[in-house]
C-alpha cells in the first residue's frame, strides 16, 4: 500500500513550488489507490508559525488537495506536527547515542566553523571534520566542566549511497562528502534531518515525493533510516521533482510576481485553475490535454512523464487557463466565485445578499469572456451597484463637449419613449435616435453614454447593461451626465 508524505515547513504562505510538490504527492497518492499523508515539519519554531501553519492547511483545502491522514483529521500515526512529537525525536536520538551512530559534540558552533574554513582554505570543503567523533572520556569531562552543552551529531558512515530515484534514475553519493550533521541542537531540539527520517520510518512511508531542492539531503535520510534498523527493501522510494523556474530562468521568487497561493487566491485565480496549471509544471497528460480536473489528473499521473529538466512558470499561461476555467462556470457559480471580491472591495454587502447574487448572475454572462481573473469582476461589475456613478479621469474627456450633449439628450429622448426595456428595443431606438438621426459614429455615440452609464470607457455591453440597470437607473445615470 502506497503511502505518500506532503511535508512542508511553511516558513511563508506556500508558495508555487510547494504546491506543485503538494499536487503531484496528491496525485501520485489518488493515482495509486495509496494514502496520502500530510505532515507538519515545524521543528524551526522560529521560522515556523502557527499562522504559517494554520494557511498552510487553509490553502490545501482551497485547492481541493484532501488528505488522509494529517491535520484536522488525524490518524494512526498522530500527531502529524513535528512540534508535538518531539519526545519521539529525543528518543531515538538517545538510542543513536547507544548504539554509536551518534555522539555528543562539544565544539562550539565557531570553532567547528573556524575548522571548516580551515579547510575550505586546504582545498577540502566537507564541512565537519569529526573532530568530537572519538573523544576520551577524559576530553569529555573538561568540556563537561567547562559547563559547554553538546550538540547531538550523527556518525556518517564510510562508503556511498546509492538509490533509485523514480525520476532521476540511480544516483549515486560519496559519504565523504556528507559531513557528520547535527540531530539535535545544544537547546535539545531536533533538527529537520532527523525529524523527517523517524516520520518517515514511523509513518510507514512508502514514497517520498519532493523538490530537487532537497536531493543532497537524502544520503543523510538514507543513513538515519538505516540506524533506526529499516532494512534496504524497506527504505521509501524517492521521487525528485525539478525546479520551477522563473520565465528568466532564474530561480523563481518575487520578482516575478506572485508566487504564493494567497497572492494568486486573492488576485482571483480559480483552484482549479491552479491546480490543473501547477501539475503542468514538470509534467504532462501524454497527450495534448492542457486543461483537465483534479480528477483527471488523479487518473493520469504517473512520474514517469515527470520532466528532469526545470519547468518554467509562465504567467501568460497561468492567465489563460484560469480564463479557460472561468468560461466553464454556469453564471451562478461565477456569481458566487465573483461576490467575495466584490464584498472585499465594498462595492455590495459581506456576504453578498440574494438580491445582489442575482444581479451578479445576470451581469456575469456580458463579461465572463473577457474575465482572466475574478478579481478583474470588481471594475467591470462597480456601476451595476452605486448609487452614483464615479467618472474615471481618462474617461471624462469623453464626456466634454457639446457634442456628447446632444448624444445625452437625443439618448434620453429615446429611451424614455420606450415600452419594453430590453436590450435589442435599447439598441434599435439608440441606433435610429443617434447613428441615424444625428449622424453620429457609434464609437462616439455609445462612447458617451458608456462613460455615463458606467463611468468607464471599456465596461460590458452597453445594451446589456442598461437593460440590466433598468429604465430609471438608465435615465437617472444620462441625466446626470448632462448636468
Ligand atoms: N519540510 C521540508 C521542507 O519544507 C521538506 C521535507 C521533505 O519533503 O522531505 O523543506
Amino acid at each position: 500500500n502506497v503511502r505518500v508524505r506532503f511535508a512542508p515547513s511553511p516558513s511563508g504562505d506556500l508558495h508555487v513550488g510547494n504546491i506543485r510538490t503538494a499536487l503531484y504527492d496528491w496525485a501520485y497518492a489518488r493515482h495509486t489507490g495509496g494514502t496520502f499523508v500530510f505532515r507538519i515539519e515545524d521543528t524551526d519554531q522560529s521560522r515556523v508559525t502557527p499562522e504559517y501553519i494554520a494557511a498552510a492547511v487553509e490553502s490545501m483545502r482551497w485547492l481541493g488537495l484532501s488528505w488522509d491522514e494529517g491535520p484536522e483529521v488525524g490518524g494512526p500515526h498522530a500527531p502529524y506536527q513535528q512540534s508535538q512529537r518531539l519526545e519521539i525525536y529525543r528518543e531515538w536520538a538517545q538510542r543513536f547515542l547507544d548504539s554509536g551512530h551518534a555522539y555528543y559534540c562539544y565544539e562550539s558552533p565557531e570553532e567547528a566553523e573556524a575548522r571548516v574554513a580551515r579547510q575550505k582554505a586546504a582545498n577540502s570543503p566537507i564541512g565537519y571534520d569529526g573532530h568530537s567523533r572519538d573523544l576520551a572520556p577524559e576530553q569529555r569531562a573538561a568540556y563537561e566542566a567547562e559547563g559547554r552543552k553538546p550538540v547531538i551529531r550523527f556518525r556518517m558512515p564510510a562508503g556511498t549511497t546509492t538509490f533509485t530515484d523514480l525520476i532521476r534514475g540511480e544516483v549515486t553519493f560519496e559519504n565523504s562528502t556528507v559531513p557528520d550533521f547535527v540531530l539535535v541542537r545544544a537547546d535539545g531540539s531536533p533538527l529537520y534531518t532527523l525529524a523527517v527520517a523517524v516520520d518517515d520510518v514511523l509513518m510507514k512511508i512508502t514514497h517520498v515525493v519532493r523538490g530537487e531542492d532537497l536531493l543532497s539531503s537524502t544520503p543523510r535520510q538514507i543513513a538515519v533510516y538505516r540506524a533506526m534498523g529499516v532494512a534496504d527493501e524497506d527504505i521509501p522510494t524517492f521521487a525528485h521533482l525539478p525546479f520551477v523556474m522563473g520565465n528568466d530562468n532564474s530561480k523563481l521568487s518575487k520578482r516575478h510576481g506572485a508566487v504564493t497561493i494567497g497572492q494568486f487566491r486573492a488576485d482571483g485565480y480559480l483552484p482549479e485553475a491552479m491546480c490543473n496549471y501547477l501539475a503542468l509544471l514538470g509534467w504532462s497528460m501524454g497527450d495534448d490535454r492542457e486543461e483537465f480536473s483534479l480528477e483527471e489528473l488523479a487518473q493520469a499521473f504517473t512520474l514517469d512523464r515527470v520532466n528532469t529538466s526545470p519547468a518554467r512558470f509562465d504567467p501568460k499561461k497561468l492567465d489563460s487557463i484560469n480564463a479557460a476555467w472561468i468560461r466553464r462556470l454556469d453564471s451562478a457559480e461565477l456569481a458566487n466565485r465573483v461576490a467575495p471580491f466584490l464584498a472585499e472591495a465594498g462595492v455590495i454587502a459581506d456576504p453578498a445578499t440574494p438580491a445582489e447574487l442575482e444581479t451578479l448572475a445576470a451581469a456575469v454572462p456580458l463579461i465572463q469572456e473577457r474575465l482572466v481573473t475574478l478579481g478583474q469582476a470588481v471594475d467591470m461589475l462597480r456601476y451595476l451597484f452605486v448609487a452614483d456613478v464615479t467618472i474615471d479621469p481618462d474617461a471624462a474627456a469623453s464626456m466634454r463637449g457639446p457634442e456628447s450633449e446632444a448624444v445625452l439628450k437625443a439618448g434620453i429622448d429615446a429611451l424614455e419613449g420606450l415600452s419594453a426595456f430590453a436590450a435589442a428595443d435599447i439598441e434599435s431606438a439608440l441606433r435610429a435616435a443617434l447613428i441615424e438621426g444625428l449622424g453620429l459614429k457609434p464609437k462616439v455615440a455609445f462612447g458617451a453614454l458608456r462613460v455615463a452609464l458606467t463611468g468607464r470607457k471599456v465596461s460590458p455591453p452597453l445594451f446589456e447593461s442598461m437593460e440590466l440597470l433598468g429604465r430609471d437607473a438608465t435615465l437617472a445615470r444620462l441625466r446626470a451626465g448632462l448636468a
